[in-house]
């Protein structure tokens, strides 16, 4: 028994070595998990399922392979390619989840997310979320011509990078941690965002409870493995082109 996990891949163009590293690790995989969950940030940007931008397709070929074989794949949207719609989702025989989402392995109780609602302590940001992540925002966005919706995203994109901030506030919120855990009644939590790849044992409420971080693909992989031991996390080398 093994189900996979991973996040904030940012898949680019630019970086095809880190698209390949994972087409690999994909194809390893293939027949050999029960499940892969991918939480968010598969891609760096995402415009809609019609930008042809070729890396995508390899992808969706590559995910969709190790689908056939027998393991289903779910995809939780990111604070970047929360725009992936039903027809990548077809191409790439993924299934959409929820922003959260609660699964059972071996008995134990878990919520997924990406993870970017626990950082509350931006609030700038999370007004931001709230008008981007709109549904009807979102659909208006889609009818404008690819271009159009390039441009738009690269300009949302550098304005978002000339506000740097500190460290601290990029993190999660530990009270929005236990107050999600709470309200999902589960005491494990695997969610990315914040790359910063840990298995942070935590009290919640007077009981052991789990909170596991996805790392990043910038300069190598990560990958979370469940399996009858429990969770564990890996690295995978990005081989420069
Ligand atoms: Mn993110």
């Amino acid at each position: 028994m093994t189900t996979l996990f991973v996040s904030d891949l940012h898949l680019d163009a630019a970086r095809p070595e880190v698209t390949d590293c994972f087409v690999r690790f994909l194809e390893e995989k293939t027949g050999k998990a029960d499940a892969l969950y991918i939480l968010g940030d598969l891609f760096e940007v995402w415009f809609g399922d019609d930008d042809p931008e070729p890396s995508h397709g390899i992808v969706a070929a590559a995910l969709h392979r190790f689908a056939r074989a027998g393991a289903p794949i779910y995809l939780t949207h990111g604070n970047r390619d929360f725009l992936i719609g039903q027809r990548y989702a077809r191409e790439s025989g993924l299934q959409l989840l929820d922003q959260q989402t609660t699964i059972e392995i071996g008995g134990d109780r878990m919520l997924l997310l990406h993870g970017d609602e626990l950082c509350t302590d931006d609030p700038s940001y999370q007004r931001f979320r709230r008008i981007v992540r709109n549904r009807t925002v979102g659909r208006l966005f889609l009818l404008l011509p690819l271009s159009l919706r390039r441009k738009i995203a690269d300009r949302l994109r550098k304005s978002s990078m000339e506000t740097a901030k500190p460290d601290a506030i990029m993190d999660v919120n530990a009270t929005s941690v236990a107050t999600t855990m709470r309200a999902a009644g589960v005491r494990i939590m695997i969610h990315g965002h914040t790359h910063r790849p840990a298995i942070h044992q935590m009290q919640l409420d007077g009981e052991p409870a789990l909170r596991i971080v996805l790392g990043d693909w910038y300069t190598q992989g990560s990958v979370l493995r469940w399996t009858e031991h429990g969770p564990e996390l890996k690295t995978l080398t990005v081989k420069q082109a």
